[in-house]
């Protein structure tokens, strides 16, 4: 197989933001940092020619790279401005973390797998993001020194919505987490209103578990 050029890699990355846009989403913030970050860093080598499909690719270690339209779609239903600072629970292959620190002022990402953590971390340093904090662990029970936060992603299926997460939203703060089955769940946006918990579901998705204290065993 022939390497792709820079220009034939950025041009599939403008025609999967113009489907994404296709598809719905409408935020250009959310949009433009699609478009800007290289995909094709943050598969494995075999799988580059679909980097910029839109579909999710195993990472190794029996995860993924989350689809891009489930990435621009819980990504907006955030609603970041850039004096945010958020919580990301399942930092993957970090391609995701890369899309927050875009709009936010700060990360802080939690992954259970130690390697994939590490990849991460030096991916993320190489294309120069300075505003994300690492930590290897179990993010079902947050980051608590750094709560509140105003903002929460989770991107691993939960059976529930872990309570130390919504313990940890602010007020008027957003977290968007896929809750339900092992295979099938929704995706629900969560906006923290009086101190209690207002639901709005976004669709159906297909997520890895989220394996922890308040997750799955
Ligand atoms: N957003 C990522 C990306 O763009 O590559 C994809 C995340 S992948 C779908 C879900 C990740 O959550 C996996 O890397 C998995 O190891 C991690 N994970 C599962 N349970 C976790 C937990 N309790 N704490 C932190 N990470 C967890």
């Amino acid at each position: 197989m022939r390497w792709p050029t820079e220009e034939e890699l950025a041009r599939l990355r403008q025609e999967l933001v113009e489907e994404l846009r296709q598809k719905g989403i409408t935020s250009p913030r959310v949009l433009a940092a699609i478009g800007k970050i290289p995909r094709h860093l943050f598969v494995l080598p075999e799988h580059l020619p679909w980097a910029y499909d839109d579909r999710p690719l195993p990472i190794g270690f029996g995860q993924t790279i989350s689809q891009p339209y489930i990435v621009a779609l819980s990504t907006e239903a955030l609603a970041l401005s850039p004096a945010d600072k958020v919580l990301e629970v399942g930092t993957g292959s970090g391609y995701q973390t890369a899309v927050l620190a875009e709009l936010a002022k700060e990360v802080f990402t939690v992954e259970r797998i130690p390697e994939l953590s590490w990849e991460a971390q030096e991916r993320l340093r190489r294309l120069g993001y300075e505003n994300v904090r690492f930590r290897v662990g179990d993010g079902t029970k947050g980051w608590p020194e750094e709560a509140p936060f105003p903002a929460i992603l989770v991107t691993a299926a939960a059976p529930r919505v872990p309570k130390s997460l919504l313990e940890q939203l602010a007020e008027d703060g957003r977290l968007v987490i896929p809750v339900g089955g092992r295979f099938q769940q929704d995706l629900w946006l969560v906006r923290k209103r009086g101190g209690k918990p207002v639901y709005e579901h976004l669709c159906p998705v297909s997520f890895v578990p989220l394996i922890g204290e308040e997750g799955w065993r």
